[in-house]
């Protein structure tokens, strides 16, 4: 039975939210050998009645980027329960519901455990896997050869351990010799990775989460740590300073109650709120000159941009009052280790790079980077979103290098031991340029591995029916029910956390291990074994005859990594990794400390020839699809719940899980407008975009301000309202505007 929002007064949201805390809490303390013995005991019913544990292993966490380490209890080296790892760096000793839930949502009854095909009338029908890897390369070989090797692409995943993505990026590319291949991490982290690309000269999120305890002020921008990061936010919560916590969100979010300020913008008003408070703080002379003169360029740039973004004008286009952002100016000013940390709210923009690079310019300028409880700290999404930001092979050659580079094309060729011209000169085309690429009939075959377009790629209708022109489809997932996988031509049966081994890197950089304590269903194999399958069938196995285990891939990004920003050569092995608690990149031998605590900076020096950071800045664009008389209210999306992950593909699988939040699509709205509509809390309702429209059940609510709507993103029918806009460096779709009209169920409706 799935929980019932309680539609209306905050009182009761409250008594909700408290009791879903409470049972959080509950599974937050330490589990008893008692406890353990007792089947489906706080819900996890994991633990075969007289199975009681026999021996721990640990293992990093697979859903989202805090990369929490759990002890998992074997029974005859199978797994059969966990507890969060006490000792870990991450989490010591906390988990949140999907990190209890992650070994049940393995056993469920639409695991693939053989590869399908359709048949003649369209059924799905298993068949050998000798036979479905032979088709694999079949119809791929066919499509290249009619339509240029151009013509076949891939889209993975921040799911995958990193040594899958790099397999799956060299084979692809060097192996297959396809040209383009993107991941889902383009929808959550690519504005972040072009940001600091541009200002620090690398991808390099600069913090360590020892940050979230030592900052005395923390600044949120669009991050809702509260439900989208729980165990960060722990540690928020741990912090020992009595911090100034300020939140920047359109939203009355979990975190916008909790923190010390709420400065409530209007949506994708940050940009002009930000360079506001640069204006303030300059004015003021409230910024470190020192810092500046000796490690950034471009600051008289800067200051002569920001003078435009006076009070009066923010006021205008965020209303936020003058009184209100030179009290947010001031208590940074204040600080004496500010932080700055920001997600989706930015990332999800279609101008989130300069809104990010906004917030690192105001770190910058007041010398709030390289310190104890500083720096312009990008929240990630996925558990691996930063090893497929270095070692995919899609955006970056890999190891972090330039594809159009031909010193990094040479280096990487000889630490792989493979000829040159297998490297492509060219960077693969973005998520949405291969999206478009079938639609111009340029892409023909499309391998989808461990993701779900069909459900979270924004404007979903016009998705699924590009997906549909494709000649070949191979969908490779761990679940043959995702809603792209029922549109395959061939399905490829996958392990999924805890049935392989493999490294995911944290959103502060640090590698953590993952091992495989669970047997795979059926005829299921690890995605490194089906690639490994792959290369032999398609006849380039040569290139990865080094190859037979994860760690081997790991010892050949060690080497990938040497001389680069995010060299880990002094990681010795996979042992290591586990010994330690996880390692954060940098690593060299001899050179970096072993505290295992590290951030970046400290010395002041940036990756830039020059060393400098870079102020990077614009003027803010309009809003592409505004409200108007016929769609009057915004839309935002976002997390609804710390209990599920995306598109719940194994979330939903979890009946703990799902007693945690709403099992039906929900709209929250303001009061007022509420009233003006006609509409009555926990009445159904129809919301309508340009593009589609969905059934939801109205949650009356104040915590989202008039004229705004909210959903949350997990639900299939979301994005069948999203309009498909990108932000022009990243390419990151802008998921949290878009105008849309809605009117009790059964009226008429704008569509
Ligand atoms: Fe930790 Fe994230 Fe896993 Fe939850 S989902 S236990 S916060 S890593």
């Amino acid at each position: 039975m799935s929980t019932e929002l309680p539609i209306a007064p905050s009182s009761d949201r409250v008594a909700i939210r408290d009791r879903v805390a409470s049972l959080v809490r509950q599974w937050q303390g330490p589990l008893t050998a008692d406890l353990l013995r007792t089947p489906g005991k706080f819900g996890l019913g994991q633990v075969p009645a007289g199975k009681a544990p026999d021996a721990t292993t640990t293992a990093v966490c697979g859903y989202c980027s805090t990369g929490c380490g759990l002890n998992i209890h074997l029974r005859d080296g199978e797994a059969v329960n966990l507890t969060p790892d006490v000792e870990y760096p991450v989490n010591t000793g906390m988990a949140c519901p999907k990190g209890w839930e992650a070994l049940s949502v393995l056993q469920a009854s639409d695991r693939g455990t053989i590869p399908l095909m359709p048949d003649d009338f369209g059924n799905r029908v298993p068949v050998k896997w000798e036979i479905a890897l032979k088709v694999f390369c079949d119809r791929f070989k066919a499509i290249q050869e009619k339509h240029g090797k151009q013509s076949v692409a891939f889209l993975s995943t921040g799911q995958l351990p990193t040594e899958e993505m790099a397999f799956l990026g060299s084979l692809a590319k060097f192996g297959m010799g396809a040209l383009h291949g993107d991941g889902n991490t383009r929808q959550c982290m690519a504005t972040a990775v072009v940001a600091y690309k541009q200002a620090f000269g690398f991808d390099a999120p600069p913090y360590t989460y020892q940050d979230f305890e030592e900052s005395d002020v923390l600044v949120f921008v669009g991050a809702n740590p509260c439900l989208a990061h729980p165990i960060m936010w722990q540690r928020v919560c741990r912090n020992p300073h009595n911090p100034e916590i300020i939140v920047l969100d359109p939203r009355a979010t979990e975190t916008a109650n909790a923190a010390t300020q709420h400065v409530a913008l209007r949506p994708k008003s940050d940009m002009a709120v930000l360079y506001g408070l640069a204006h303030i703080l300059i004015a003021e002379g409230w910024i470190d000159r020192e810092f500046i003169d000796a490690h950034t360029a471009d600051f008289d740039g800067f200051a002569h941009h920001v003078q435009a973004f006076t009070p009066e004008r923010v006021e205008q286009e965020s209303g936020i009052t003058r009184e209100q952002l030179y009290y947010v100016a001031r208590t940074i000013h204040l600080g004496k280790r500010v932080s700055f940390w920001w997600t989706m709210g930015v990332n999800q923009s279609y101008q989130g790079v300069r809104t990010a690079q906004a917030i690192i310019n105001l770190a910058l300028i007041t010398g709030n980077i390289g310190r104890p409880g500083t720096g312009a700290n990008s929240i990630t999404g996925q558990c691996n979103a930063m090893g497929s930001r270095l070692f995919s092979n899609t955006t970056n050659l890999l190891g972090g290098h330039d594809f159009k580079n031909e010193a990094h094309r040479h280096k990487v060729a000889g630490v792989m031991g493979i000829d040159e011209s297998h490297i492509p000169h060219e960077d693969s085309w973005a998520y949405d340029r291969i999206i478009e690429g079938i639609l111009r009939d340029e892409i023909k075959g499309l391998w989808v591995i461990c993701t779900n377009p069909a459900h979270s790629w924004i404007n979903q209708n016009t998705c699924r029916e590009i997906l549909d022109k494709l000649d070949f489809l191979v969908v490779q997932d761990m679940y043959h029910s995702t809603e792209t996988a029922e549109l395959a031509d061939l399905y490829l049966p996958a392990a999924g956390w805890g049935e392989k081994e493999g490294t995911f890197i944290n959103s502060e950089r640090r590698i953590g291990l993952l091992k495989k304590v669970c047997k795979a269903p059926g005829k299921a194999l690890s995605d490194f074994s089906i690639f490994k399958l792959i290369a032999h069938y398609w006849g380039c196995e040569e290139m990865f005859a080094d190859w037979d285990s994860p760690e081997d891939v790991f010892q050949t990004m060690k080497e990938l990594s040497r001389d680069q920003p995010c060299e880990i050569t002094g990681i010795d092995d996979y042992r290591m990794l586990d010994e330690r608690g996880g390692i954060q990149w940098p690593y060299r031998a001899g050179v970096d400390s072993d505290d295992s605590q590290r951030r970046l900076f400290e010395d002041g020096r940036f990756y830039h020839e020059d060393g400098r950071a870079r102020l990077l800045y614009e003027e803010p664009k309009t809003m592409p699809e505004p409200p108007n008389p016929r769609y009057p209210y915004l839309l935002l999306t976002g997390r609804g719940t710390a209990s599920q992950w995306h598109t719940q593909t194994r979330t939903s699988k979890s009946s703990v899980l799902r007693t945690l939040y709403p099992e039906h699509i929900y709209v929250e709205m303001h009061p007022d407008d509420a009233k003006r509509e006609g509409i009555r809390p926990n009445s159904m309702v129809r919301v309508a975009s340009q593009r589609g429209s969905l059934k939801a059940k109205a949650f009356v609510t104040p915590t989202v301000q008039q004229g705004q709507v909210f959903i949350p993103m997990h639900y299939e029918e979301t994005n069948q309202l999203t309009l498909a806009h990108f932000d022009p460096y990243s390419r990151q779709p802008s998921y949290k505007n878009c105008a849309v009209s809605i009117r009790p169920e059964g009226s008429d409706v704008a569509k």
